[in-house]
């Protein structure tokens, strides 16, 4: 296997435990915590507390909230264990390290978690799964949720870009752009569907946000994802409930490229996780401080090709879930592309990613100076 990516599930949760050797020596009384899943006890959510002895300051990495993600989440959370860890001061800094909070599509190689719910759609503050969000989404249905097995890669293609044009015809391409991204909750055989109440993994990671942030004055959280933004150059992903901009945050992080939620600059999401922490800041605990950002990791790119590329991935793989295919062929052409969107295999990617996150880890915890 690569030294730093993990090749499976099981693998990457036997090396997050062992971890726990390397933390001990900083914090003795770290201790590892887990969450077997209902659905597969086999499957389980762990978690690293590492309690300093003045709980003023929490680092937070979590990984694996879009499954396949978190293989690279896991390469991060090594990184972080073994070069950042150990610089911070253990009197009055703690960590707090999530290993797959999605462990089924983490183990399965899909996004979405063991009901297909996006997990990054399922954090809705007020409880509400609003089934009216995101009506474009249903309207292209005949581009997104195509109701029958794959057929071979090449006709699938095909039809494929012929949704694109009709659908870019009849909507134009903001709004497509939107439909696809925002999120939805009502179709549960579509991609990016937040369910219909709080899954298992969302109830845990609540738990532990509502911990970290009563007991500990500060608290700088890092979640980790891929897929989004430029290739070879890691985004930081700002929440919109953070007063500064995109170019402040870069120049403070001394870090090239950091971006803010919104529709104007990133994409406009409902449920996501790290907007759900600043909420829950916000509304039961308003003196604590809290820095909460993501990193995206880029992978086919920004451009309109790339981007329409992407869709495809999501829309053949989603299909290939739900409907299955008699053509191997056209199975393992969905399987690879989706891996690539997610997990690219290729050795510069994955050292560029070490390398980026290596960066923003040191910028983000120096302009805190917990380093
Ligand atoms: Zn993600």
């Amino acid at each position: 296997m690569d030294a730093d990516y993990p090749s499976s599930y099981a693998e990457s949760r036997d090396r997050f435990r062992l971890s726990l050797g390397l933390l001990s020596s900083n914090w003795p009384s770290a201790r590892l915590e887990t969450h077997p899943l209902s659905a597969d006890p086999s499957l389980s959510i762990d978690w690293v507390w590492a309690e300093p002895r003045k709980k003023e300051n929490l680092v937070i990495v979590s990984t694996g909230e879009h499954g396949i993600e978190g293989y690279v989440g896991a390469a991060m959370l090594k990184l972080f264990s073994e070069e950042f860890a150990p610089r911070l001061n253990s009197e009055n800094t703690g960590l707090l390290l999530v290993h797959a909070i999605n462990p089924w599509g983490m183990e399965h190689h899909r996004k979405v978690n063991e009901n297909s719910v996006d997990l990054n759609r399922n954090f809705v503050f007020d409880g509400n799964f609003d089934p009216s969000i995101n009506p474009d989404y249903q309207a292209l249905g005949f581009l997104l949720t195509p109701r029958r097995p794959v057929r071979p890669f090449a006709l699938e293609n095909l039809s494929f870009w012929g949704g694109v044009l009709r659908a870019l015809l009849t909507l134009g391409i903001g709004r497509v752009s939107t439909a696809t991204l925002l999120g939805q909750y009502h179709t549960p055989d579509g991609f990016f569907y937040g369910g219909t109440k709080y899954e298992e993994s969302t109830a845990v990671l609540m738990n532990l946000y509502r911990r970290a942030l009563a007991e500990y004055e500060q608290v700088i959280h890092m979640d980790m994802h891929t897929g989004y933004g430029p290739r070879y150059q890691m985004s930081v992903i700002v929440p919109p409930l953070e007063t500064l901009s995109s170019a402040e945050f870069s120049r403070k992080f001394a870090y090239p490229l950091a971006r803010k939620i919104d529709a104007s600059e990133f994409y406009a999401i409902s449920g996501d996780m790290g907007e759900y922490v600043y909420r829950l800041r916000q509304a039961h605990f308003p003196d604590k401080r809290l820095f909460a950002c993501g990193f995206e990791f880029g992978t086919f790119g920004e451009s309109l090709p790339a981007r329409i590329r992407s869709l495809r991935a999501m829309v053949l793989e989603n299909q290939l879930h739900w409907h299955g295919t008699l053509n191997e062929a056209a199975e393992q052409a969905v399987r690879r592309e989706f891996k690539a969107l997610y997990f690219p295999s290729e050795p510069r990617w994955r050292r560029k990613a070490l390398a980026d996150g290596r960066q923003a880890f040191e910028g983000i915890l120096r302009a805190h100076r917990l380093i």
